[in-house]
Formats: C-alpha cells, sequence, structure tokens
C-alpha cells in the first residue's frame, strides 16, 4: 500500500534520507524510532507532500504519489503524473490536483496538534470534510459528534481545551475525512507527563477498532509495543534495523539500538 523506492530527500548538502526502501502493507502498523535528526519525520511530512523527495518515487496504493523532484534536472521525474514541472520544479496543476487527491487518504496529527485556532472544535471536524469532500454541513457534523469523543466541548475554541483534550480533536480531526494511512508524528511529546495516556488510549482504540495503516513515530516504547507490527530504527536515515515489537526492543540486534532505546528510559 505505501511504498519508498529509493528515496532521497536532502535539505541544501545534508542528505537526510539517501535512497530508503520501505514498503508498509495495508493496514500494517508501523513504529519508526531513532535518534533526533534521523529522518523520522521528514518520512511522514514527505508521505503527507508537506515536503517533496530530492529522488526517487514515493507510491500509495500502487500510484505513483510526490511531488516531482525539484531542482532543474528533476522536470518530468518519476514521481508524478500530469506532465513535466514547471521551472524548479514548480507543479503543474494536473500534478497539485493528482496530490490533493492522494492527499485525502492520508491524516497526520502532528506534535503541536495544528488544530485552526479561531474556528470551534466541530468547525475544526468539518472545515475539511465539507470543503475537501463535498460532504453536506449536516453529515459532516454527524460524522464530527460521532467521532468526538469530548462532544460537550464541540462548541469551544480548542484554545479553551488542555493539550491531551485539542490532541484528542485532532485525532478526530484526521479521522473524520475518513482515510486509509494515519500518521503520527510524535503526537505525545508536547503534552504534559499526566496527559500523554488518554491520547495514547485513544489511539490503541483506533488501532483496535479500525483497519487503518498506520506509521507512528513516537518515543513511548510501551504504546509502540501495544500496537506496532513492526519496529524500524533509523540511524542517519537509514534503516539499521526492523522486526516486531518484541524482537527489537527487548533483544535488539545493534549497540547503537540499544543504547538509543537505553537512552529513552
Ligand atoms: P526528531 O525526533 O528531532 O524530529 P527526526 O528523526 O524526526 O528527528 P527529521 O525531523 O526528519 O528527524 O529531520 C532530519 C534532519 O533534517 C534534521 O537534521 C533536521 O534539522 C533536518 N531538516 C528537517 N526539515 C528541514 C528543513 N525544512 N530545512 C532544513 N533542514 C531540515
Amino acid at each position: 500500500k505505501v511504498r519508498f523506492d529509493g528515496v532521497t530527500k536532502r535539505f541544501g548538502d545534508h542528505t537526510v534520507l539517501d535512497g530508503l526502501d520501505l514498503a508498509v502493507a495495508p493496514g500494517e502498523r508501523v513504529t519508526l524510532i531513532g535518534p533526533s535528526g534521523s529522518g523520522k519525520t521528514t518520512i511522514l511530512r514527505l508521505l503527507m507532500t508537506l515536503e517533496r523527495v530530492t529522488g526517487g518515487v514515493i507510491h500509495v496504493d500502487g500510484e505513483p504519489f510526490s511531488h516531482m523532484p525539484s531542482g532543474p534536472s528533476g522536470r518530468g521525474g518519476r514521481g508524478g503524473r500530469g506532465g513535466p514541472g514547471g521551472p524548479g520544479g514548480k507543479l503543474v496543476p494536473a500534478d497539485e490536483r493528482h496530490l490533493a487527491r492522494r492527499r485525502r487518504h492520508i491524516g497526520m496529527v502532528f506534535q503541536q496538534f495544528n488544530l485552526f485556532p479561531h474556528m470551534s472544535v466541530l468547525a475544526n471536524l468539518t472545515e475539511a470534510p465539507v470543503h475537501v469532500l463535498g460532504l453536506g454541513k449536516e453529515e459532516a457534523a454527524e460524522r464530527a459528534r460521532e467521532l468526538l469523543a469530548l462532544a460537550d466541548k464541540a462548541d469551544a475554541h480548542p484554545t479553551r481545551l488542555s493539550g491531551g483534550q485539542q490532541q484528542r480533536v485532532a485525532i478526530a480531526r484526521a479521522l473524520a475525512m475518513r482515510p486509509d494511512v494515519l500518521l503520527l508524528d510524535e503526537v505525545t511529546s508536547a503534552l504534559d507527563p499526566e496527559l500523554v495516556a488518554e491520547v495514547l488510549d485513544v489511539l490503541r482504540d483506533v488501532a483496535a477498532t479500525t483497519d487503518l495503516t498506520m506509521l507512528c513515530v513516537t518515543h513511548e516504547m510501551g504504546f509502540a509495543r501495544d500496537i506496532s507490527d513492526r519496529v524500524l530504527m533509523f540511524d542517519g536515515g537509514r534503516v539499521l534495523e526492523s522486526g516486531p515489537p518484541g524482537a527489537l526492543l527487548d533483544d535488539p540486534g545493534h549497540e547503537r539500538t540499544r543504547s538509543f532505546l537505553r537512552s529513552l528510559h
């Protein structure tokens, strides 16, 4: 379902991902772990089209799904459909439409919630279903209320909620688009410790009650153990080792993984 083929990502002369190959099966739950700067967030942002690849291609559902490689030699690379990119890798409209269509199937939850602060909780959940999917307002509101464990807060503005509640709204907002793939980027890292559990419980429930494909960056190893089919240890933009959570977390093959896991305690 999700496949990275030889994906390279550079920021200037800093190579963050270097020819990454990665396949995630439909419904699979994959957790990415590794030291800061190893490229985990970049992988999620590339999938969400918030960043463009420097080289290689990302497939979602067998369709090539990535921006054209940027830069003067990046015109019409393997990464897109709908004709070559414009000057400097600028996307042509057909390709933007294609990307937007693909993006609908992917939901992302960020470390910093990223809710729309000027909108009520309910409006946060109905905005994209109405404007992107074309759902009627009533239908979108109904869908939102089903998802909203914080129904009594529907009219509140996000800034009035605790961090844990905001993050639960952000999860509901992602699910309101009925994505096939859910990306979780350190979703508890910005929370006070006592608020972490309520968010992880919601996600455990999502994992148990849906068949969503999930890619998750987290430092919460108990959570990773509970929900993951596979854990990937990244180092220097490459997969150092991977395996089922029990095997990888209890008996890692590399000293680098052992020292990383020790550093979390
Ligand atoms: P963390 O746990 O700190 O988020 P990570 O493994 O998720 O780490 P990334 O956030 O993917 O790592 O970042 C990988 C590297 O890419 C880092 O060195 C970061 O500074 C760099 N980087 C990320 N985004 C940009 C950007 N927009 N411009 C320049 N450098 C960037």
